[in-house]
C-alpha cells in the first residue's frame, strides 16, 4: 500500500519542474494521505511567524498566507519535533483561531531542517476528520521531507545565482570571461558600453581583439607570467574600442581553476580611467608647469636638471644651464600694472622657447627669472651662439598692448659634467653668474666662477640688511657744501646718503648699486629727498634763503611712464619748498635716448624751476649730442680728473676743454673732489664756476650746516 503511494508521488514529481516542485509535492501528498490541507511554510528567524510557500487543498493550490505561531501546534513543530494529533486539535489549542475557522480535527507537523540541523520550515497536514493512519502520514512526510528541503535549497541557490548574475550584468565594471583557450564566453553590459562591442560580436574571439597595439610584447609577457604564477594580474593598460578609439583602463585578470586545479576560465574586470588620467595629468601639470606661461616651473626644472647631472656622469658628456633674468621687470610691473607685466612674461617665455630645441628645457623659476637646460653640448661655442642669439633677440622691443617695451636680459651660465653638486647648487651658481652679468651693466652674460658666488652671497645679505635699514629709517643723510668761486660763498649743499650697518659704515659706492639692482632705489631716493627737504626748510627758517640742495638721482629712479614724472615735484611742494631750491644730479647713463622718458622729465623739471646737473662728467660715454639735446644746467667734472690735474698733463687739458666746452654750451661747471689750494687755483684760472671737496669741507651732518654757513670764509 505504502509503496504504491510512494510510487504515485514520485510519478507526479517526474513531471514537475523546479518552478512548481513544492506545489506538486504538496498536491500529491495531500491526495495520497487524503488530507484536507497540506502546506509548506517558512519560519522567521525568531520562530514567531510562519509564511506558507505552497498550500494544497482538494487538488488545488491555494493562496499563500502568514500566521502567528504562538499557541499553535505548529509552534511545537517549529521547535524541531514531529507533532501529531489524530483528533481534538482545536480543543488542544483553543487560542488557535485558524484551526477553528478551518474546522480542523487532525494535525501532522514535520520540521524541515537545514544543513546545521536548524528547523527553518515546516510541512503540515490538516484534516477535518480524525486521522485514519497517522503513522503512515508521518512516515510519508518524513520520507519526502528531505526531498522538499533539497528543492527549497536549490531554489534559494537559484535565486542567489540570479541576483549574482544581475550584479555581474549591471556592474559598472566591464566583465569579460574567456575559456582556457582564450575564447570569449561571456561579457556584461558595461563591457558593451565601454568597448562598443556586443556579446555576439566578440563571442569566441580572442580578447586581443581589444588590443591597442601600444604595449610592447614584453608587457604582455610579464602579465601572463603573473597570471600563471599568482593567478592574477592588475594594472593600467591601453585598449582599443570598436570605433578605433584608444583608451586607458584599469584591468584585473583572475584565472579560475577547476577541481583538478587546471585553469578553466579567465575573468577580466576593467573600467575606463580616461577621466582619472585626465585629472592626474592636470594635477601633474599644475605641480610641474608655470600656470601663467605654460612652461616648466622651478620644480620640474630642478627635476630635469637632476636627471641631466646623472646623465652627464654616465655618458661623460657636458651640459649647461642658463639663468636668465629680465632687467628692470619690476619697474614695468610698477608702472604699467601687473596685467601687462604678465603679458610680457608670456612673450618672454615664447621668445626664449623659439631659440632652443625640444630636448632643451625652458622654465620659469622666479617671478621674472627663467632658466634653460642645454643637454649634451658638444662645445662651448654652442652656448656662446645661443647666448648671442638671445641677447640680440631681446634687443628688439616687445609689443604688448600697443606699447613697445625694451626688456633686456642678464644671463648667468654654468656648465657641468662630472659634478657632485646638487641640482639646486648648480642653479645657484648660474644665478650668481647672472648677478655678475647684472653688475656688468645688465643686458649681458657671464660664466660662473667661485668668486662670483661669494660676491653674490655677500650682496644678497647686504640687500636684506639694506631693506631693513630702509624700513627702520636707520639711514642718514649728510651734506657737503658747493662753493661759488666767483661769488666766494657757499651756494649749494649736496645731499649724500649714509648707512651705518650695525656699527660698520658701508659706502654708498657699494650699497647704491645694490639698491638699484634689487629695486630699493626708489624708496631710498624718496627718503633722501624728504630728509633734505626737511633740513633745507630749517636752514631757510634760519635765514639762509638762497641755498640750493643738490640731490643725487639714479637712472633707475626715472619713471618709465611720464604719468609719474611729477612725483619728485610733489615731494618738494609737500615741504613748502620751491622747485628752484633743488638741483637734481644725474649721471651720464641717464642721458641715453629711448630708454626712458628722461628727456620729457628733464624738460618738465626745468619748466617747473628745478635745475639739473650732470654728475661724474667725463667717466661715462657722454656724447656731446646728448648734452646738447638734454636740458642741463651744470656739468660736474668727475673728481678723478681733478685729483690728477696738477700732475697729469692730459687730465689738465681735459679739464680745461670741458670747462671751455661747457661755457660754449651755456652750462655752468662744478669741480668735484677739490682737495688742495693748487687745484682750486688752477680751476679758478680755467674759469670753473663752482668747487666742491675736502679742501672746503667734508660732508657734514645737518646740525653742522648752520655754523658752517655762518663762519664760512673763502680764504
Ligand atoms: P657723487 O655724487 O659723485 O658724490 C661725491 C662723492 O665724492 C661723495 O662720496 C663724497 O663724499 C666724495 N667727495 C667729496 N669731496 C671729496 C674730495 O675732496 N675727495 C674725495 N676723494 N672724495 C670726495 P660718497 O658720499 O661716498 O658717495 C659716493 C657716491 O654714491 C656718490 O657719488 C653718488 O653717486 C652716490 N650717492 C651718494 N648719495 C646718494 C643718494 O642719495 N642717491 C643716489 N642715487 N646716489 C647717491
Ligand atoms: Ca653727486
Ligand atoms: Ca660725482
Amino acid at each position: 500500500m505504502v509503496e504504491e503511494k510512494v510510487k504515485s508521488i514520485i510519478d507526479s514529481l517526474s513531471h514537475a519542474v523546479t518552478d512548481n516542485f513544492i506545489e506538486t509535492i504538496s498536491l500529491s501528498l495531500a491526495n495520497v494521505i487524503k488530507a484536507d490541507f497540506v502546506f509548506v511554510a517558512k519560519l522567521n528567524p525568531e520562530h514567531s511567524l510562519a509564511t506558507t510557500i505552497s498550500v494544497a487543498s482538494q487538488g488545488k493550490v491555494l493562496e499563500n498566507f502568514s500566521y502567528d505561531l504562538k499557541s499553535t501546534p505548529c509552534e511545537n513543530t517549529s521547535n524541531g519535533e514531529v507533532c501529531t494529533h489524530i483528533y481534538g486539535t482545536q480543543e488542544a489549542y483553543p487560542d488557535d483561531q485558524l484551526l477553528i475557522d478551518m474546522d480542523i480535527a487532525g494535525y501532522v507537523g514535520i520540521p524541515l531542517k537545514d544543513s546545521q540541523d536548524h528547523t527553518d520550515s515546516i510541512l503540515v497536514a490538516l484534516f477535518h476528520k480524525p486521522i485514519k493512519d497517522v503513522n503512515e502520514v508521518t512516515s510519508l512526510f518524513l520520507l519526502f521531507s528531505g526531498m522538499i528541503k533539497k528543492e527549497m535549497e536549490k531554489q534559494k541557490l537559484i535565486t542567489e545565482l540570479n541576483i549574482r548574475n544581475e550584479v555581474i550584468e549591471e556592474s559598472k565594471e566591464a566583465i569579460l570571461v574567456c575559456n582556457k583557450n582564450l575564447k570569449i564566453t561571456s561579457v556584461n553590459k558595461a563591457f558593451t558600453k565601454i568597448t562598443g562591442y556586443s556579446f555576439k560580436e566578440v563571442e569566441d574571439e580572442n580578447p586581443n581583439i581589444l588590443s591597442a597595439g601600444i604595449h610592447e610584447k614584453s608587457f604582455f609577457k610579464k602579465m601572463w607570467k603573473s597570471i600563471e604564477t599568482t593567478g592574477g594580474w592588475s594594472g593600467e593598460i591601453w585598449n582599443k574600442k570598436k570605433n578605433g578609439d584608444i583608451f586607458p583602463e584599469w584591468l584585473s585578470i583572475n584565472s579560475i581553476t577547476d577541481e583538478n586545479n587546471d585553469v578553466a576560465y579567465y575573468v577580466a574586470f576593467f573600467f575606463d580611467i580616461t577621466k582619472r588620467k585626465e585629472s592626474e595629468a592636470k594635477i601633474f601639470k599644475q605641480a610641474n608647469y608655470d600656470l601663467l606661461t605654460g612652461i616648466a616651473n622651478r620644480f620640474l626644472f630642478l627635476d630635469k636638471l637632476s636627471l641631466a647631472i646623472l646623465s652627464t656622469k654616465r655618458n661623460q658628456s657636458k651640459s649647461a644651464i642658463l639663468y636668465l633674468d629680465l632687467d628692470l621687470f619690476k619697474e614695468v610691473n610698477d608702472i604699467y600694472g601687473q596685467e601687462l607685466g604678465d603679458k610680457l612674461l608670456i612673450k618672454t617665455s615664447e621668445r626664449l622657447q623659439s631659440y632652443v630645441t625640444e630636448t632643451d628645457c625652458v622654465a620659469r623659476i622666479t617671478g621674472d627669472g627663467f632658466a634653460i637646460l642645454l643637454n649634451n653640448i658638444e662645445s662651448s661655442e654652442v652656448i656662446d651662439n645661443l647666448v648671442t642669439r638671445i641677447l640680440i633677440g631681446f634687443s628688439k622691443p616687445f609689443s604688448v598692448d600697443d606699447i613697445f617695451l625694451h626688456c633686456t636680459l642678464s644671463i648667468g651660465i654654468t656648465t657641468f659634467d662630472n659634478d657632485t653638486e646638487s641640482a639646486s647648487g648648480i642653479l645657484k651658481k648660474a644665478e650668481s653668474a647672472m648677478y655678475h652679468a647684472k653688475d656688468n651693466g645688465r643686458n649681458s652674460f657671464s660664466y660662473f666662477t667661485q668668486d662670483m658666488q661669494n660676491i653674490v652671497r655677500h650682496k644678497l645679505s647686504l640687500k636684506k640688511q639694506l631693506s631693513n635699514a630702509l624700513k627702520n629709517r636707520s639711514l642718514s643723510v649728510v651734506f657737503q657744501p658747493i662753493i661759488s668761486i666767483s661769488e666766494k660763498k657757499v651756494s649749494k649743499f649736496e645731499a649724500l646718503v649714509r648707512w651705518n650697518n650695525d656699527g660698520e659704515w658701508i659706502s654708498p659706492v657699494e650699497f647704491i648699486p645694490i639698491a638699484e639692482e634689487f629695486s630699493l632705489i626708489k624708496q631710498l631716493g624718496e627718503y633722501v629727498l624728504s630728509e633734505a627737504c626737511q633740513q633745507l626748510k630749517k636752514l631757510k627758517a634760519q635765514g639762509f634763503n638762497d641755498i640750493v640742495f643738490n640731490i643725487n638721482r639714479s637712472v633707475y629712479e626715472i619713471p618709465l611712464n611720464k604719468s609719474e614724472n611729477d612725483q619728485w615735484l610733489v615731494m618738494i611742494n609737500l615741504y613748502g619748498l620751491s622747485p628752484t631750491d633743488i638741483c637734481f644730479e644725474l649721471t651720464e647713463s641717464a642721458l641715453a635716448p629711448d630708454k626712458r622718458n628722461n628727456e620729457i622729465l628733464f624738460n618738465q623739471l626745468r619748466e617747473s624751476g628745478c635745475t639739473i646737473a650732470l654728475d661724474d662728467f667725463g667717466t661715462g660715454y657722454s656724447s656731446l649730442s646728448y648734452i646738447r639735446r638734454i636740458p642741463l644746467d651744470y656739468l660736474k667734472i668727475d673728481k678723478s680728473f681733478i685729483y690728477d690735474m696738477s700732475t697729469n698733463q692730459d687730465d689738465n687739458i681735459l679739464v680745461s676743454t670741458i670747462i671751455a666746452m661747457s661755457k660754449a654750451l651755456g652750462k655752468k661747471v662744478v669741480a668735484e673732489g677739490v682737495e688742495t689750494r693748487e687745484q682750486l687755483h688752477e680751476l679758478t684760472e680755467l674759469g670753473c664756476d663752482y668747487a666742491q671737496g675736502y679742501y672746503f669741507a667734508k660732508p657734514m651732518n645737518s646740525e653742522e650746516m648752520q655754523s658752517y654757513l655762518t663762519n664760512f670764509k673763502y680764504d
